[in-house]
């Protein structure tokens, strides 16, 4: 809004915090409805008249109508705004303040030559950025070169080979941003939108993985997990948890995930998931677990804050140092995986004797069970039994959580007598297989 005295103050949600400081890449990847390209409007508008005059440019691979483009996204921000009189909006494009403008163009039809009249920009905003080309890629880049200028994307990922995401995602610049958001990270997600994520959700996990959270999309065939759903539900008080533990920093993340059984049923209830935790700040990080605290913010749920530390929590034993030093800072009860040959390949077999849950809010985990894959073969196309060593930050802390289970006899885990229970699965399940891995071969046994 722009108050009396010509202060513009914008709200901005929470995840683009980051964002909000120079850096000569920005990048926002997520699912529908994550209000990526609100942000970069907002962002877009507040630039032109803080810093007069700015000259910002939104592109797209393919432009055939100012229809297609985020024009009248703009315009609407400008009427919200209360910000019509400082700006000038004309049919092809925006006059902004103190000789400012914004522009609105396709890169296909741009050529070496004609993309010089971008020179001079301030900032060029890539929209559905998973369509642009490495052509238009390779055009922009250098094109965008004055001092402090920026260039912004934002997309919804298809594959992990798009030009965007091997740029921002793969290997991205030192001086690049990039934040995920999908609709959960949106304060103003629409109720009618959400009724059409919670369809997809009830319906088809691959479509709601890919097109609200955001994640690529998938060769089916190859895929590890087919025997879980995600689905709303209430944690019981007094109800046995298993906790599981992986250590990560620059890379890969530190998690913490939580899980209850239930019969066949395996519930996923929290995960926490963050790249970069420092040592001495790891216990403060699994603390919010159930929570979701974040300091120096006050805890809202204080009887549920460090929940973690009063059980068994099974970590990954690479690194001693790291559990020894959570031992004597609040988890005690923190012990090493015990790991060992054919480790793997035993925890997911018998994670996939389950009817797994996974509770909404634990979207890294949604994210991993969709695409944690065997690996396929590259010449010949075929999924072989081989376990891709990725994706898998809540998938081997779920296999630590449940390593003290793995040959415990059905009726210890609560089986109907008679039912075959998931260590014997283990003998005949595996890539392949559908939902109860084995089932199918059991039965052509005979058993
Ligand atoms: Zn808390």
């Amino acid at each position: 809004m722009l108050s009396t005295d010509g202060v513009l103050s914008i709200p901005t949600p929470a995840i683009f915090e980051p964002l909000l400081k120079p850096s000569r890449y920005k990048g926002i990847y997520g699912g529908r409805g994550g209000a990526k390209s609100h942000f970069f409007a907002d962002q877009i508008i507040e630039r032109c008249f803080l810093r007069k005059p700015c000259r910002a440019v939104c592109v797209r691979e393919v432009q055939r109508t100012l229809a297609q483009s985020v024009k009248r996204l703009i315009e609407d921000k400008l009427d919200a705004y209360d910000l019509r009189r400082e700006f000038r909006v004309l049919t092809t494009h925006i006059e902004a303040p103190a000789g400012g403008i914004i522009l609105f163009q396709g890169m296909q039809d741009h050529t070496a030559d004609s993309i010089k009249s971008l020179e001079g920009f301030d900032v060029a905003w890539i929209e559905e950025a998973q369509s642009l080309s490495q052509r238009s890629l390779d055009l922009l880049r250098p094109t965008i070169r004055e001092a402090d200028s920026e260039i912004w994307a934002s997309w919804n990922p298809r594959y992990a080979t798009d030009p965007v995401d091997r740029l921002l995602r793969a290997d991205p610049p030192p001086d690049a941003i990039v934040v995920r958001s999908s609709y959960a990270d949106n304060p103003w997600f629409p109720d009618v939108l959400r009724k059409e994520m919670e369809w997809d959700r009830s319906r088809d996990i691959e479509k709601y993985n890919h097109i609200w959270l955001g994640g690529y999309e998938q060769h089916s065939e190859a895929r590890v997990f087919k025997n879980w759903r995600v689905e709303e539900f209430e944690s019981p008080t007094n109800a046995t948890y298993y906790y599981g533990a992986d250590w990560g920093f620059s890379v890969d993340p530190s998690t913490l995930v939580r899980v209850r059984l239930a019969g066949r049923t395996l519930f996923i209830d929290y995960e926490v998931y963050r790249i970069g935790v420092e040592i001495d700040h790891l216990p403060a990080f699994f603390d919010a677990l159930v929570c979701a605290c974040e300091a120096p913010r006050p805890c809202l749920h204080p009887e549920q804050h460090g929940m973690a530390r009063r059980w068994t929590i099974t970590a990954d034993s690479a690194r001693p140092e790291t559990i020894s030093y959570l031992n004597r800072n609040g988890y005690p009860r923190m012990v090493p995986a015990k790991k060992g040959a054919g480790s793997v390949a035993e925890g997911v077999i018998f994670l996939q004797g389950f009817d797994i849950v996974v509770h909404p809010r634990c979207t890294h985990t949604i994210d991993e069970l969709t695409s944690y894959s065997y690996i396929v073969d590259k010449l010949s196309g075929q999924v072989t039994p081989l376990l891709a060593d990725k994706k898998n930050h809540i998938i081997d802390p779920l296999r630590y959580a449940v390593e003290e289970l793995i040959g415990q006899s059905g009726e210890a885990l609560g089986y109907p007598v008679g039912v075959p229970e998931p260590s014997m699965w283990s003998t005949f399940g595996g890539p392949g297989s559908t939902g109860k891995p084995g089932i199918s071969d059991w039965s052509g046994l005979g058993g």
